[in-house]
């Protein structure tokens, strides 16, 4: 239960929700985000102008490709933030590694969380690539540009979703609209995801839609760049904590069929 000789933080330690500086940086970020967001469509709408011929395939490249690659990098991001990284390692530890490590401790923490806090950090860490998309990419003046536009748009929009979605999959009693969103499998579903919350902890990381995890299971995708990339990082994140937890019985969703299946597999 401990890092470099140092004990392993509580669950209080990991609970920053009464943070007000977080939650003014969480507003900013957030701000900035639909600000650039907004560009980027009308960016995207007039490309799709002057490529009419080709809307409907960029279109469908766009978000089909950009949704699936955003549940690729939630599942990558999130895979790098359980594994490697210390709490007490400066800057990162506090800001990106405390969550992960409370969602492991507290997994209903994050139907408590307020929607500046549950999606917030997501907009923040998207800035520089649509910061750069909307800067950068020729959007209206070639094929390539119309269509590298369009796919950051709806890469962009599943990161927004992302941590929405996650914390659907823990509400213990979600409302009846939202139970149908998960049944069509497009965001992430509650039992698709218990699998992520069963030990050994290391698969089913992908948050979004999860339609990657099996996938990337199959081809034992993190199961194989763990070691070598552990070489890596870890001499600059330090080794993470190992305080990763059975859920309580009270995370148990209120399905029936799910609570039977005991505690363990959530
Ligand atoms: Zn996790
Ligand atoms: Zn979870």
């Amino acid at each position: 239960m401990t890092a470099g000789g140092r004990a392993a933080p509580s669950r209080e330690d990991l609970d920053q929700s009464g943070s007000l500086t977080l939650r003014l940086v969480d507003a900013a970020g957030m701000a900035a985000f639909f600000g650039l967001m907004a560009l980027l469509a009308v960016e995207v709408d007039a490309g799709l102008e002057v490529f009419a011929e080709h809307a409907w395939w960029l279109i469908s490249f766009a978000a089909i490709g950009g949704y699936l690659w955003a549940d690729f990098v939630s599942g990558f991001f999130h895979f790098l933030a359980d594994t490697y990284g210390s709490v007490h390692t400066p800057f990162l530890g506090p800001v990106f590694f405390r969550t992960f490590r409370e969602h492991h401790v507290d997994p209903l923490a994050i139907t408590r969380h307020g929607f500046l806090e549950v999606n917030g950090a997501n907009c923040i860490v998207s800035l520089p690539f649509l910061a750069l998309t909307v800067g950068l990419v020729p959007i209206r003046e070639s094929l390539f540009g119309a269509a590298l536009g369009a796919f950051m748009f709806a890469f962009l929009v599943g990161i927004f979703f992302t941590n929405q979605f996650h914390r659907w999959a823990h509400l213990p009693s979600p409302p009846q609209w939202i139970r149908r969103l998960q049944s069509t499998g497009l965001i992430l579903g509650v039992d698709h995801h218990q699998r992520h919350h069963v030990a050994p902890y290391d698969t089913y990381y992908c948050i979004t839609s999860g339609l990657m995890n099996p996938v990337l299971a199959r081809l034992r995708f993190f199961e194989s760049i763990k070691a070598p990339l552990g070489r890596l990082v870890e001499p600059i994140v330090g080794k993470a904590e190992d305080i990763f937890v059975e859920a309580p019985a009270e995370a148990l969703p209120a399905d029936d069929s799910l609570r039977e299946q005991g505690s363990s597999r959530w």
